[in-house]
């Protein structure tokens, strides 16, 4: 055994986080808000009658919810202060080892008593087990499981949950950054698409009444004819509107991206990168013309840039 997993197993059956109340006592309210958004209508967790017709005294809380009681408030994990010695202890000798990064991967609960409104939970967390050196596709790292007991106001074991967390060395990030995402190709877009890789702006004309559509589709939305051709768009446009993205960041992309919706001069609009300009230059109404961003060799895509003169 290593010296460090040696450090590491040491910390099996240390306590990491000592009895501790949750903030406030199990409430309706709360429960309200977790039964809504998880979309729970069984009416034993808000009617109290339909509760006594299951013969219990009244409505309970749901089970799932045992970690929310106790869980430390946002000042709490916003001070940074870690919940007991040896749990700074346990993180130091982990980051010390480089594993700095953390994943929670599993998480399996128990639950053996209901929680009414009004009771008190506390929960305390102890090291179960950690595992040798694993690789793992984030890279190298230790399994750690955790058992986290739960008790009510008169000490009784209400719930458990066993939590496993990955602690990893990151893979320092590949010097290739990932491809920007493909578009789902189809039979009335791949033709648009297979355009770009030339170079080609084109626009779906209708065969039968001449209206150009974008985006592409197999039906003409003023005559509904499924027959249809394309034309050469000339390249230039005004930004209709736009947006700049600043978050979350995709690796794929610069930021800040611009994202704008491109009127073009035949009148269909699509939306498109903008380059060659900084966001606080870009402006409704300003003249564009098309530029090509060739991502990579399966991807093109067309782009827009500020005109730099209006003679064509
Ligand atoms: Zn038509």
């Amino acid at each position: 055994m290593s010296d460090l997993l040696a450090r590491l197993r040491a910390f099996e059956g240390r306590t990491i986080v000592p009895a501790t109340w949750g903030p406030d006592p199990v409430n309706t309210p709360m429960i309200r808000h977790w039964v809504e958004a998880m979309g729970d209508t069984n009416p034993i967790y808000l009617d109290d009658d339909a509760a006594r017709d299951t013969g219990r005294e009244g409505a309970i809380a749901p089970a799932p919810m045992l970690q929310v009681w106790t869980m430390r408030t946002y000042a709490d994990k916003m001070s940074g202060a870690d919940p007991s010695d040896v749990w700074t202890e346990l993180i130091e000798t982990f980051d010390s080892a480089g594993f700095t990064s953390v994943v929670a991967t599993d998480s399996d609960q128990e639950f053996f008593v209901e929680l009414r409104p009004g009771e008190r939970v506390s929960a305390t967390e102890v090291v179960e087990g950690v595992s040798e050196e694993k690789q793992t596709g984030l890279g190298a790292g230790h399994f750690v499981t955790t058992l986290k007991t739960y008790r009510n106001g008169d000490g009784v074991v209400v719930g458990t949950q066993r939590w496993r967390t990955l602690r990893f060395r990151p893979t320092p990030k590949a010097a290739s950054r990932p491809l920007r995402p493909r578009p789902a190709l189809n039979a009335d877009n791949a033709f648009w698409f297979e355009a770009a890789r030339e170079h080609r702006l084109v626009i779906q004309r209708c065969a039968r009444c001449g209206v150009l559509r974008h985006p592409t589709g197999p039906m003409c939305g003023q005559c509904r004819s499924t027959e249809w051709n394309t034309v050469d768009a000339c390249g230039r446009g005004t930004v209709y509107t736009f947006v700049v993205n600043h978050h979350p960041k995709i690796d794929a992309f610069d930021y800040p991206l611009i994202v704008a919706v491109v009127e073009l001069e035949e009148g269909t609009r699509l939306i498109a990168n903008m380059t060659d300009v900084e966001p606080e230059h870009v402006f409704i109404g300003m003249p564009v013309e098309l530029d090509w961003i060739d991502a990579d060799p399966e991807l093109t895509l067309p782009a827009f840039r500020p005109q730099r003169s209006r003679e064509h």
